[in-house]
């Protein structure tokens, strides 16, 4: 499906980002995985049954998204599918969120988006197209307690996906996101047992996704299987908050 293609997945080193590049691996693309810590970025790239490179990004820095996209440019020929997942929490109520955690992850999240969205398309309009998929959250739907700073994040790039879409349409870019509900990863790992269990009681299929479940929308949005969908926002929650 995605045979000699080059995608880009931002905070793929572990987590929903690993799966994704390994599921377009195993559709036959070529992988550029930007991560913050170099090494492991190299040692997820390595474990791809594919051609693929880890390379150290933080994608808040403009500077860097630039040298994750010239690397895959330079290593493979070109950027067809560029995937924006890196991201992190710093959840507290408003009451006790600092502004150092608010500005954290509305710069990793919102503007390392539009960082890979505006640059990634530059590239993908001078190549004749591609895909761009941008993950949101069901939090940014619905607004969650303790995340007043990750639930603007992630509205926002629902936001910035359907203004991007309608801005290069015409140059054969799409773009689309994902808003995923409770997948098992180290980000939810992390949350304590009764936070799990109140949300587990929203969740109407009664349980948590898996990273790969999150992974085959993105393959979906990446080929030409959605070739007639740009700006859409796909919930990928086993029927939360619908
Ligand atoms: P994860 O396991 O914590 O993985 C996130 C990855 O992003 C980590 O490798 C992390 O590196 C990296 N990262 C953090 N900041 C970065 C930066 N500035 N530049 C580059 N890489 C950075 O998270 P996940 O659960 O797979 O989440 C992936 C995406 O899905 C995120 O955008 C998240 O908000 C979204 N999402 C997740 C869930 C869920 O239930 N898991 C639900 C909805 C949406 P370090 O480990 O070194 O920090």
């Amino acid at each position: 499906m995605l045979t000699d293609r080059t995608a880009v997945v931002t905070g793929a080193a572990q987590g929903i980002g690993l799966a994704i590049a390994r599921t377009f691996a195993e559709h036959g693309a070529r992988i550029v995985i930007g991560d913050l810590d170099e090494a492991k970025a190299k040692a997820a790239a390595q474990s791809l049954p594919t051609e693929a490179i880890g390379v150290r990004c933080d994608v808040s820095s403009a500077d860097d998204m630039a040298a994750l996209l010239t690397a895959a440019v330079d290593t493979f020929g070109s950027l067809d599918v560029m995937v924006n997942n890196a991201g992190i929490t710093r959840d507290a109520t408003m009451r006790k969120m600092t502004e150092d955690q608010f500005d954290d992850v509305i710069r990793v999240h919102l503007k390392g988006c539009w960082n890979g969205t505006r640059q990634a398309a530059g590239i993908m309009r001078a190549h004749g197209g591609g895909s761009i998929v941008n993950l949101s959250s069901i939090s940014g739907k619905v607004g969650l307690v303790g995340q007043t700073n990750y639930s603007a994040a992630k509205a926002g790039i629902v936001g910035l996906t359907k203004a991007a879409a309608k801005e290069v349409a015409h140059l054969g870019v799409r773009v689309n996101a994902i808003q995923p509900g409770l997948i098992r990863t180290a980000m939810t790992e992390a949350m304590p047992e009764k936070a799990w269990e109140s949300k587990m009681a929203e969740i109407p299929m009664q349980r948590a996704g898996e990273p790969e479940e999150v992974a085959s929308v993105a393959l979906f949005y990446a080929s030409s299987l959605s070739s007639y969908m740009t700006g859409t926002v796909a919930e990928v929650t086993g029927g939360r908050h619908i």
